[in-house]
């Protein structure tokens, strides 16, 4: 292994929610089950069991649309309070290994276990979380991050995938561009569109191609290709900010939808904020167009926030400030300039923070009990509509 300049290893359990929910529910097993918005709003697809995937549904896919190519499953509202549990025991049991772990999300994280025995190690942590969790993980084993994500969607479901530093470029050579972190199926027929099918494609594309048409992603995109990434593993304690983003199946010019798919993630950066005990003083949103242009803005605040709504009204505001408006195919909501314990302006502000404050964590509270979604700003904006009456 002494070749390896680090060792990294990729946890990633299969369909997370939904094997959550099988482990607690046998009647669920071996059917296609789909956790999300429930058939006749708008909201989306967040999880599916493998059973599911085959008629064709998948993550971030508009519910009314999964309902269409499998209206016999199983829907089921997600149940975080239960997954969060489950993932916390599934790093519990990765940090026994090494202090280095970054949780990328809730069912997801790297490890950096160098110069240790990459294979080895992964096999005792997936058995570890089979019979402690009671669910399976993928690990895939490499010596960078990419290659570790690469490894281990070639391993899925329930298995081990190991690239070294010799197999690399042999392993990329075929990789088809869609699988490479951040190409989706859109900017994948944009680069098919000129010849450009593989990994090993991206690498005879002349210097500064890509660049014209993708920025500073083209040049990443190149450094990929070569099997690049120096990206570090960087645990929590570390964090400089918390931030969720969702690649829609589609791109979607539906304002309403939109907003729902925004407080969504407010919510979910907010439960991660204070879920570790941070406030946020900047709150940002990150936009990316159907013609792939990407916008970031950003907004710091007075004092820092941590509750849903603040984070929410915060990023709606800065898509609002954005125009014209033209489709989006990707959506992102980011907390930074992190603190912990209270350090709001104890008379100037805490009067109106207040009862966003109580509202949050008497969300909090009723989340733990009842389940995520039982108070949901998304599905409070969300629109019922298209109420299915096939099937
Ligand atoms: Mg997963």
């Amino acid at each position: 292994m002494s070749r390896w300049p680090r060792v990294i290893i990729l946890i990633d359990a299969d369909a997370f929610f939904a094997a959550v929910e099988m482990r607690d529910n046998p009647e669920y097993r071996g059917k296609p089950l789909i956790i999300g918005a429930l058939p006749g709003t708008r909201g989306v697809v967040s999880t599916c069991s493998y059973e599911a995937r085959k008629y064709g549904v998948r993550s971030a896919m508009p519910i009314s649309q999964a309902y269409r190519l499998c209206p016999h499953g199983i829907y089921i509202r997600p149940n975080m309070r239960k997954y969060v549990e489950a993932s916390n025991a599934m790093f519990a049991i990765c940090e026994k290994y090494t202090p280095l772990v970054e949780r990328v999300s809730v069912d997801e994280g790297y490890l950096d276990v160098t110069p240790g025995d990459g294979a080895q190690t992964a096999q005792r942590i997936k058995e570890e979380i089979r019979e402690e969790v009671g669910i399976p993980v993928t690990a895939g084993v490499s010596y960078c991050k990419f290659l570790a994500k690469i490894a281990a969607e070639e391993a899925k479901p329930d298995g081990l995938g190991v690239i070294g530093p010799d197999e690399a470029l042999r392993f990329l050579k075929d990789l088809p561009v869609v699988k490479i972190p951040g190409v989706g199926p859109k900017t994948a027929r944009l680069l098919e569109s000129q010849g450009i099918r593989t990994a090993g494609d991206l690498r005879s594309v002349p210097p500064g191609y890509l660049e014209a048409s993708f920025g500073k992603y083209g040049t990443r995109l190149v450094e990929l290709a070569n099997g690049i990434d120096d990206s570090p593993v960087v645990p929590v304690h570390e964090t400089k900010s918390i931030s969720e983003e969702t690649t829609l199946e589609e791109d979607e010019s539906d304002r309403e939808i939109l907003y729902a798919i925004l407080a969504e993630l407010s919510q979910d950066v907010g439960y991660r904020l204070r879920n570790h005990g941070f406030r946020a003083k900047t709150i940002g949103i990150k936009v990316r167009y159907s013609d792939f242009s990407t916008v970031t803005r950003a907004k710091t605040l007075p004092y820092p926030v941590n509750s849903d709504a603040e984070i929410y009204t915060c990023a709606k505001g800065l898509f609002d400030g954005l125009s014209p408006s033209r489709p989006v195919r990707l959506l992102g909501v980011a907390a930074s300039n992190l603190s912990t314990g209270d350090t709001r302006q104890p008379r100037l502000f805490s009067e109106e923070a207040k009862p966003w404050e109580n509202v949050s964590k008497a969300v909090d509270n009723l989340r733990k009990k009842y389940g995520k979604n039982v108070v949901n700003l998304g599905a409070a904006l969300s629109i019922a509509k298209d109420k299915p009456t096939e099937g």
